[in-house]
């Protein structure tokens, strides 16, 4: 790919089979719009409900999916935190900002370790492959950071750029994302968004990321698709995995190992 050029990295977080619907939805209009190339967040027991294996119609969606388009990312494992552990920052940040959402937020390297490989344990059967990791709300201890290096994830994505785990680099890469879930969220997530995407136009690696519950509120969805129409007039799309030199690309093998 042309790395002179700009690129829009779009992302469609929080997907399992409940969400599929969406992210169909999603797919096509996108595609309307030239733009092919897709990071997939899949989540492999969304709060508890069964693993996204057992919907086998889903996983062979999955499976049909063009590699050279569609980067899938583990997210999380059930992207549910366990208690919320500390002061009052802890708290805010762990249960006011995530709605308790923040799984990897406070896990040992231990606690990590067996999240990451029951999560690869579903996928590798299945011949899907994973290049990356981004934790729910993107919030990461440094243990798990480091469980994530060591693991053979390539990369791992955070609020403000990209981890490319092998050679140790950090891409700065500015996030779009919409705050969905109240009223006054709503309003001010759009005005944020026009300020953010004019006071990056010049950023290299720009990131998109949708949620679901996003196209639960028609103006958010056409607000989301004029941003992305005008990202697009001067951007290249990218996926997560395209940050990575193509001979470098080896995908995770946690599972085997
Ligand atoms: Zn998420």
């Amino acid at each position: 790919m042309n790395t002179e050029q700009k690129q829009l990295i779009i992302s469609f977080h929080d997907l399992h089979p409940g969400s599929w619907e969406a992210c169909k939805g999603f797919i096509e209009r996108c595609q309307e719009f030239g733009a092919n190339k897709m990071s997939l967040l899949v989540i492999p027991q969304y709060h508890g409900a069964p693993p996204f294996t057992e919907n086998p119609e889903f996983v062979s969606w999955l499976q049909s999916l063009s590699s050279d388009d569609f980067d899938l990312c583990l997210h999380g494992y059930y992207h549910h935190a366990e208690r919320v552990r500390g002061g009052w920052f802890q708290q805010m940040k762990g249960n006011v900002y995530t709605q308790g959402e923040g799984e990897f937020y406070q896990l040992s390297s231990e606690q990590a370790q067996e999240k990451l490989e029951a999560g690869m344990r579903l996928f590798h059967p299945q011949d899907l492959t994973v290049h990356g990791f981004t934790a729910p709300a993107w919030l990461c201890s440094e243990e798990a950071k480091q469980t994530i290096r060591d693991t053979g994830f390539l990369y791992n994505t955070l609020w403000d750029g990209v981890e490319l785990t092998s050679s140790n680099i950090f891409i700065k890469a500015p996030t779009l994302v919409y705050s969905s879930r109240s009223a006054w969220r709503r309003i001010v997530s759009k005005l944020w968004i026009n300020f953010f995407h004019a006071y990056n136009r010049n950023a290299h690696v720009l990131r998109f990321a949708v949620h679901p519950i996003d196209f639960s509120y028609p103006d958010i969805e056409a607000h989301l698709y004029s941003v992305l129409e005008k990202a697009l007039s001067n951007r290249t799309c990218a996926t997560y995995r395209d940050l990575i030199p193509l001979d470098q690309q080896t995908p995770v093998t946690l599972a085997a190992s």
